[in-house]
């Protein structure tokens, strides 16, 4: 399935996801883990954050709201183990310490000026009940109709459940959501909805490609 889709002019709601979209993605932190451990980044990605299929790595597990950030770490083991690798205790502390990322402003500026031209925005993010506060500080919730989390829903990207509550919060039909995500993954279930997407690598180019499907 392609990760592109044509300009669409029934697009009522812009949704963005916040790793890789509205902030630069966590990689770095994860390649100094990865030398650390010997082991590449896609190897110390899946320890530490869980395979691209949802399932019961603990990190899905917080995300869902299903167990405490505090309790990710002790569960990582046999993650680790499946790799041969030992892990050192302080990896999720490392992963998420303070200024591991950059806000991108033109992004968050960009959701502005869409909700101000009278579009629905949304925020969809697999995140945790314990990382709210830091992300009402990164970013201007009131620029956002929606603000869908996966702890809150019980559901996480690429889980359908999280996509349906998106339209029903929303209250848009499918086919009038345009998608910006980083994640290949998420980006083929929201095209599975019927959602026009934008796979993001490059976060400013990703602005202008807003416009272009938008027919500005
Ligand atoms: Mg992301």
């Amino acid at each position: 399935m392609s990760l592109a889709t044509p300009p669409n002019n029934s697009i009522q709601a812009v949704v963005f996801d916040f790793g890789g979209v509205l902030i630069t993605s966590i990689t770095n932190q994860l390649s100094k883990l990865a030398e650390r451990h010997a082991t590449d980044v896609p190897t110390m990605l899946t320890i530490m954050l869980g395979p691209h299929e949802s399932g019961d790595h603990p990190w899905h597990r917080a995300e869902r709201g299903e167990i405490a950030v505090a309790d990710i770490q002790n569960s990582l083991k046999p993650w680790a183990s499946q790799h041969d690798i030992e892990l050192h205790g302080d990896e999720i502390d490392a992963l998420m310490s303070p200024g591991q990322y950059t806000v991108i402003g033109p992004m968050v500026d960009k959701v502005s000026e869409l909700k101000n031209h009278g579009l629905k925005t949304g925020l969809l993010t697999n995140t945790f009940a314990e990382f709210r506060p830091k992300m009402q500080q990164d970013l201007r919730f009131e620029d956002f109709t929606a603000v869908i989390e996966s702890f809150a829903v019980g559901s996480r990207k690429p889980e359908p459940g999280i996509y349906q509550a998106t339209a029903d919060m929303l209250g848009v039909a499918h086919h009038e959501i345009l998608y910006l995500d980083d994640f290949p993954q998420n980006i083929h279930m929201a095209q599975s909805f019927g959602w026009s997407t934008i796979h993001v690598t490059d976060p400013i180019a990703a602005i202008s490609e807003i416009d272009r499907f938008l027919g500005d």
